[in-house]
């Protein structure tokens, strides 16, 4: 633990030590809206795990400098999970990559560290576009032993997807997990709310703390690691039916890149192209091939469109052979 604090892995950049750091105007929207959101009254939700974080003021997790942090004192909680006390901090900072990004700390008994963080910082070939989503990988270490370190790594992975996409989130055949895309243009989120990424961000940490099994805390429902590189399956038939099914095989060759699908959102205005509903009436969307893909349509941005559930589902009616794979 301590070596992990020592490391001071998000300290600020060198090259701008004696300057004040300018926060670019989008980052600055965006940290602004996060303050503004609070937690959806349903809480955090994995599968059928509804967990209800209580907002509170907790002993500080420092790991940043604060000057830099743009939540502080903000998204500070408290949560239950199986029967322990665990202190949650989302933290939205500067790390050594000039990359803003942010990061949710936690805190059970002795131990505390980073569960997961994600990449704030405009993509350069995508302007104006945030594209919330990040890589699940694990950055476990077994020493003398790196080919056991790698296929930990990889089980932990594995499992990890799995229960993503059996709870319903978005998760990419290359195992991005997709929170969501927000304008810097339109200072919105264009595919999510606030509150839904909020969730959705704190959800994904959890879930990450208690996979990597150094975090203090074990959802005693779902699949763990232990020392001995055996995954507790006993419940898992169960709880995975509980999760739903695995929906990750109707995606195939065809699946759009995450970067493809942000700007075909921000094209849109992140709204349904045929009845203009978009996340905050409670829509969710799509990224729909016109000319259908399995009709030689490409997967190209004129050929892709952003659509609701409903509006998705009444182009399948009309022509079910064609966009049934949509
Ligand atoms: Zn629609």
């Amino acid at each position: 633990m301590s070596a992990f604090k020592n490391r001071l892995p998000y300290a600020a950049p060198r090259s701008n030590k004696s300057q004040p750091l300018k926060t670019p105007p989008e980052i600055t929207a965006l940290a602004k809206t996060l303050r503004e959101t609070r937690l959806p009254s349903s809480g955090v939700r994995i599968g059928e795990i509804f967990l209800k974080p209580k907002q509170v003021t907790i002993a500080p997790l420092n790991f940043n400098r604060a000057r830099f942090e743009l939540l502080r004192g903000w998204h500070d909680y408290q949560v239950e999970i199986g029967g322990r006390t665990v202190d949650l901090s989302l933290q939205l900072y500067l790390n050594v990559n000039h990359h803003y990004r942010l990061f949710g700390f936690c805190r059970c008994g002795s131990a505390e560290g980073m569960m997961f963080s994600l990449n704030f910082t405009t993509a350069k070939d995508i302007n104006g576009i945030i594209g919330l989503s990040q890589k699940i990988q694990f950055r476990e270490g077994r020493d003398g032993d790196p080919e056991r370190a790698r296929q930990i790594r990889g089980a932990k992975k594995r499992i990890m997807a799995e229960i993503l996409v059996r709870s319903g989130f978005d998760v990419t055949d290359n195992d991005e997990v997709n929170l969501g895309t927000y304008s810097a243009t339109q200072k919105a989120f264009l595919d999510t709310t606030p509150e839904a990424f909020l969730s959705q961000f704190l959800a994904v940490a959890l879930l990450k703390g208690h996979l990597q099994g150094n975090k203090g805390y074990q959802f005693a429902c779902l699949p763990r690691y232990d020392d001995s590189f055996a995954w507790k399956w006993d419940s898992t038939a169960e709880v995975m039916g509980a999760l739903g099914p695995n929906k990750r095989g109707r995606r195939g060759a065809r699946a759009i890149p995450l970067g493809l699908r942000f700007r075909v959102l921000e094209r849109d205005g992140g709204k349904c192209v045929l009845c203009g509903q978009g996340p905050a009436m409670g829509a969710t969307l799509h990224i729909d091939h016109v000319t259908p893909f399995s009709l030689g349509g490409l997967t190209t941005l004129s050929n892709l469109q952003t659509l609701c559930d409903s509006c998705n589902l009444g182009k399948g009616n009309r022509s079910k052979r064609s966009f049934v794979q949509e």
